[in-house]
């Protein structure tokens, strides 16, 4: 498994109104991509088409190539559910489950897919999941405790854990640091430097300094004024 995306002339529409137009784009496999750009140029847009995500908003509608190791997301019989299991995302409100445990919000989407497993299996996954997501040692000893209780950017964590524990391919992070203060945001930056030593990482923000603190490549995307579609102007490496 490569794990590279291949996006290739992508438009993405809302009803009639175009809100991305033709985009192509290489997305390297373990890497950090970040997509810049004025609000409104269709950067989340751009995201959510990256896993189907858009198919949840009635009248958004894709037309171009998403593909993702040799199979385009978009083919025939492709089911939607199994691209969102290999293309995990990351919103920009941290949204775990308030009520339901941090072990039980781990498992989440997991549970979702009808998975079912053996209670050690299951500790297992809940343990590595939050190792993976620099969680564990903060939340050991209180993996019984409701989601809600912990702060900004450990819910911001716990939500990275959930979407790792299914083994994407893929984690697409919007806007994943915004809604957090600078001590937060550093830590995400730190897991996200980990994390893609495994997985391929496309990343929606609004702050260039974020951009060139974690990205490997930056793509900016334009508008040409209110109501035009938004645009790849320039794709380049992070120095
Ligand atoms: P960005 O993430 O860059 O701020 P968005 O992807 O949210 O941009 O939006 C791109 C364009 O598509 C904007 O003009 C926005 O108003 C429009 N748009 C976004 N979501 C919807 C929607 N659900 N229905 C109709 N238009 C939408
Ligand atoms: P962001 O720029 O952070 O992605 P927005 O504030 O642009 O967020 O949009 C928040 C939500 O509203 C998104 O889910 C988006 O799809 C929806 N939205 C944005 N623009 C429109 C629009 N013109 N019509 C309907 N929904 C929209």
């Amino acid at each position: 498994m490569s794990r590279q995306i291949d996006v290739s002339d992508l438009d993405i529409y809302y009803g009639s109104f175009l809100a991305v137009e033709k985009v192509t784009m290489e997305i390297r496999p373990r890497s950090i991509t970040a997509l810049i750009g004025p609000s409104g140029c269709g950067k989340s847009t751009f995201l959510r088409s990256l896993n189907r995500m858009h198919e949840v908003i009635p009248g958004a509608r894709v037309e171009g190539k998403v593909v993702l190791d040799g199979q385009d997301l978009y083919g025939p019989g492709v089911d939607p559910v199994a691209v969102r299991r290999s293309v995990g995302m990351v919103f920009q409100n941290p949204n775990p489950f308030p009520t339901m445990s941090i072990y039980d919000n781990v498992l989440a989407g997991m549970r979702l897919n009808n998975k079912r497993m053996r209670r050690s299996e299951a500790d297992d996954v809940v343990e590595q999941s939050l190792r993976g997501a620099n969680l564990w040692k903060e939340v050991q000893d209180r993996l019984d405790r409701p989601g809600a209780g912990l702060s900004g950017g450990q819910q911001q964590r716990l939500c990275i854990a959930r979407a790792i524990a299914v083994q994407p391919q893929v984690l697409l992070m919007d806007e994943p640091c915004s809604a957090l203060d600078p001590i937060s945001t550093l830590a995400i930056e730190d897991l996200m430097g980990k994390l893609k030593e495994e997985y391929t990482i496309v990343i929606v923000t609004h702050n260039m300094q974020q951009a060139s603190r974690v990205s490997d490549r930056t793509g900016f995307f334009n508008i040409e004024g209110t109501g035009k579609p938004g645009k790849l102007v320039e794709m380049d490496a992070t120095d």
